[in-house]
């Protein structure tokens, strides 16, 4: 990446974390998600409304934390406002992929938030990205009341999907 492009996303995370988008108290919410990173200190406090064929009418959140946390947050409402379900998830596996998978391609639907790829290079960062996803992601998967997230536990996907898991031994290489 040139530095100019990467001054460029310095200036929109910061923007977005200074003047956060749709950020507030959504007092109808159908499901409130508190999500905590300890690691870094963010938090966010997620509220999504959905509509009659189950899209994210209305998704808000409050919170605190570092730039990259809460830029995160902000640009992820923006993107998931309006959308299916099934292209929520869809976004949430790709921004999941974009930070953390070396191999991974930008998806041009993901807009402004594939700049954060970034953070891909730095473990404790990747958490701090992520925990706006994850608290979505238990808001889709429950749909109503209230839960609480942490990045401390390990987020589904690879594992579902089959990746290898990086602290188990490696397979031996058979001698021939
Ligand atoms: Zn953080």
């Amino acid at each position: 990446m040139s530095l100019e492009l990467e001054e460029l996303y310095q200036e929109v995370i910061l923007d977005h974390s200074r003047r956060p988008r749709n950020f507030g108290d959504l007092a109808d919410a159908a499901v409130r998600v508190h999500g905590d990173n300890p690691a870094c200190g963010d938090e966010i406090h997620l509220g999504v409304k959905f509509g009659p064929d189950g899209e994210l009418q209305e998704i808000k959140f409050t919170g605190h934390g570092c730039a990259i946390s809460q830029a995160s947050a902000s640009l992820m409402t923006m993107k998931l406002k309006g959308k299916s379900r099934a292209e929520a998830e869809g976004m949430l596996r790709a921004f999941h992929d974009l930070v953390t998978d070396e191999t991974a391609e930008a998806p041009r639907t993901l807009g402004d938030l594939r700049m954060m790829q970034g953070v891909r290079k730095f473990p404790q960062r990747v958490k701090c990205a992520m925990l706006a996803w994850r608290a979505v992601e238990q808001a889709l998967l429950q749909s109503a009341g209230e839960a609480t997230i942490s990045t401390e536990t390990d987020f589904a996907a690879p594992r579902h999907r089959g990746l290898p898991d990086s602290a188990a031994p490696a397979a031996p290489t058979p001698l021939r």
